[in-house]
């Protein structure tokens, strides 16, 4: 028998690639998705793998889809990627973020239980719970949460409420705080693909500028394909439990513009960037910097592409597909 897993948030970044991890390992997946005459397949397309799943119609916002979609498939593992996963819109949509981000995770979890106890859950939680790392250092699966946008709280919630299921009711329910993590089909609002696509743009005569905000946070970047084998390996574990995921190391905004323009051989970016406060945030998060330890010894996981191999690869990425629709 095949083994079933439902992901929420499908067609986002992290969930085209979960896919086609699942699908390789011969599981069926069922995707979760809001509109199923508007689904945006690029990211599935991108990965090739639109065909090969099964599409469920359902919202985070709505508890009655997900309860029946859990009744109806009671898959064996259920991946909670489905989130409004943007920091710079979470205060304005603060209410919106709220109600997907952490009522959602609540419906999934309570149609869980109510229909298909043995399933096994994974909720994409993030290192954006912590808050700042610059006087702390590392952080670890200890570190106290100090959450500092509305997207961070809704997730600290997610996070708490997973934890509340599996210790309530003995149900498996693992938590995966993820640093950032990244990818050609990053969505384009991200600072990283914003770079990259800008970076394609100039070099190919197609923008002059990138306008950003601020330039010196720093990011512990990973590579998406690699963390979604750990969001898997975690479910697949005697006990459920929570893991950070990161590659260790982390970087400014600055050193991402540095490498993704030398890369097209351009080496005074500082012309082709200019700051707009816009994009600046009622409060910044100025750096994430995590401890994988726990990850390595027990899933045996490890972050394998590394910062500018990633920077690279995305670059590279944006400028084939622009030089396509030139
Ligand atoms: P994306 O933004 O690429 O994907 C999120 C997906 O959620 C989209 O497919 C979106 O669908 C879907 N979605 C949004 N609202 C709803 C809703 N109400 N009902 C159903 N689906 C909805 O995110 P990523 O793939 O980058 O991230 C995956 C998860 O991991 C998210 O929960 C994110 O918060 C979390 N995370 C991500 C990190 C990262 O660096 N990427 C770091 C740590 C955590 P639609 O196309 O319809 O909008
Ligand atoms: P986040 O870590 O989930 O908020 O990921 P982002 O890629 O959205 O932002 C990472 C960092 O880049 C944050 O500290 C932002 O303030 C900073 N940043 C600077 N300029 C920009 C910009 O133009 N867009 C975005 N999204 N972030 C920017």
């Amino acid at each position: 028998m095949k083994k079933k897993a439902l992901i929420t948030g499908v067609a986002g970044q992290d969930g085209a690639y979960l896919s086609k991890f699942l699908l390789a390992k011969g599981y069926e997946v069922l995707g979760l998705a809001r509109d199923l005459t508007a689904v945006n397949f690029e990211n599935l397309d991108f990965l090739n793998v639109r065909e090969k799943i099964t599409f469920v119609n359902g919202d985070m916002a709505d508890e009655e889809s997900l309860r029946k979609i859990i009744a109806e498939h009671q898959p064996d593992e259920v991946y909670n990627l489905a989130a409004q996963s943007f920091v710079g819109a979470s205060w304005e949509q603060a209410k919106l973020t709220t109600e997907v981000n952490s009522l959602g995770v609540l419906y999934l979890l309570t149609a869980i239980k109510d229909f298909s106890p043995k399933t096994k859950f994974y909720q994409a939680s993030t290192s954006e719970m912590f808050g700042d790392s610059h006087t702390e250092g590392l952080q670890t699966e200890e570190t106290p949460f100090h959450p500092k946008s509305p997207y961070a709280i809704s997730k600290l919630y997610a996070y708490w409420m997973t934890v509340n299921f599996r210790e309530s009711y003995g149900m498996f329910c693992a938590n995966g705080i993820l640093f950032n993590h990244e990818s050609p089909i990053r969505g384009l609002r991200f600072v990283t693909r914003k770079i990259s696509d800008g970076v394609a743009r100039i070099k190919l005569g197609l923008a002059e500028e990138i306008r950003l905000g601020n330039l010196d946070s720093k990011r512990d970047w990973g590579f998406a394909g690699d963390y979604v084998k750990a969001m898997w390996l975690m479910l697949q574990q005697e006990k459920p439990d929570n893991y950070i995921l990161s590659t260790g190391v982390t970087h400014s905004i600055r050193d991402f513009l540095n490498v993704a323009f030398e890369h097209v051989g351009i080496n005074d970016w500082e012309r082709y960037v200019k700051i707009d406060p816009q994009f600046n945030r009622p409060v910044e998060l100025y750096a994430l910097h995590g401890k994988n330890d726990k990850a390595k010894k027990v899933l045996g996981w490890e972050s394998e592409v590394g910062f500018e191999e990633l920077v690279k690869m995305m670059v590279d990425a944006d400028v084939e597909r622009l030089s396509k629709n030139k």
